[in-house]
């Protein structure tokens, strides 16, 4: 039997360290505004140097965001970076996934407002935005003129008439997984900020402690 093709995909990269509501969110709103037949969520792997990377092992963040997302028909989970040794480029992670999903499927590629700002500058944007599209995700009132200023010029110059960055705003949510790992340091609540399933997962394995 063929493999199941899905015509428009979201992906939400991330670190996930741990994932939490406004992770969530941002791809379901994602989901829905732009019609999309899934959202992908893939965490990222773990980095060549230990000392400044994420505080979790990549296997244990690839769980916390299975058990985020298992409830939701429309999201699944990619191993993609998990498995992979060594630095994972966004560049590389949509050639994969557009080798897996054919060349029919529409990908967008879900990110934070200011996530966006540091794609542009560090890899190659231009590329990036032949495979994908990006859906930025902003709180209302940033200053979008950074996110503009930051654009490729070949986005700058189809801007009006086809663009592939977009702007979706989203209802302020200033949940981040720093302040959800500082809170844990501090034994203060993390409780409704990360689903449920997640806080039980972390406080089962000891995580974040
Ligand atoms: P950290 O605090 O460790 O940087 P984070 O909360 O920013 O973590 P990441 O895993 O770095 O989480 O983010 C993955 C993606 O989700 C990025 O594109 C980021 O911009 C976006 N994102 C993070 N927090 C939110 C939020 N509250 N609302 C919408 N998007 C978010
Ligand atoms: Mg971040």
């Amino acid at each position: 039997m063929g493999k199941l093709r899905t015509e428009r995909i979201g992906v939400m990269g991330g670190t996930f360290d741990p994932i939490h509501y406004g992770h969530l969110f941002a791809a379901e709103e994602a989901r829905c505004r732009f019609k999309l037949d899934e959202v992908v969520f893939v965490p990222t792997g773990n980095p060549p140097h230990k000392e400044q990377g994420p505080n979790l092992p990549a296997e244990s963040r690839f769980l916390m965001t299975v058990m985020a997302t298992a409830d939701n028909p429309n999201f699944r989970v990619s191993r993609i970076e998990t498995d992979r040794v060594g630095i994972s480029y966004t560049l590389d992670t949509l050639r994969e996934l557009r080798a897996e999903y054919g060349k029919n499927t529409v990908m967008y590629f879900i990110t934070g407002a200011d996530a966006i700002l540091e794609i542009m500058t560090w890899k190659e944007p231009e590329q990036i935005l032949e495979e994908c599209c990006i859906i930025a995700a902003t709180r209302l009132g940033y200053d979008l003129a950074r996110l503009e200023k930051a654009l490729p010029p070949a986005e700058r110059k189809r801007r009006k008439t086809d663009p592939r960055v977009i702007v979706m705003e989203i209802p302020a949510l200033a949940i981040s997984s720093t302040d959800i790992r500082e809170r844990m340091a501090a034994r203060r609540p993390i409780r409704y900020l990360v689903p449920e399933s997640v806080v039980q997962l972390i406080s089962k394995k000891g995580f974040y402690r």
